[in-house]
């Protein structure tokens, strides 16, 4: 499993970076941006927490 961003449906609330930083932070644009990275399952959890709690739903794990 993979984290997709949308960064034009992101509005940079931070809140995925908070939930879940090991694959999730902000750039420079103020935009979140996700790990290219398969997500170890050790993470799997938090990082579908991070997608269930985005406000705007920019965020994909599949
Ligand atoms: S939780 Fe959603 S809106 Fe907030 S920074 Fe992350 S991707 Fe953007």
């Amino acid at each position: 499993m993979r984290a997709y961003v949308d960064k034009d449906i992101c509005i940079g609330c931070g809140l995925c970076a908070d939930i879940c930083p090991e694959i999730f932070s902000m750039d420079d644009d103020g935009k979140a941006v996700a790990a290219y990275m398969v997500i170890p399952d050790d993470l799997i959890d938090s990082a579908k927490e991070a997608e269930q709690q985005c406000p705007v739903e920019a965020i994909k794990i599949e």
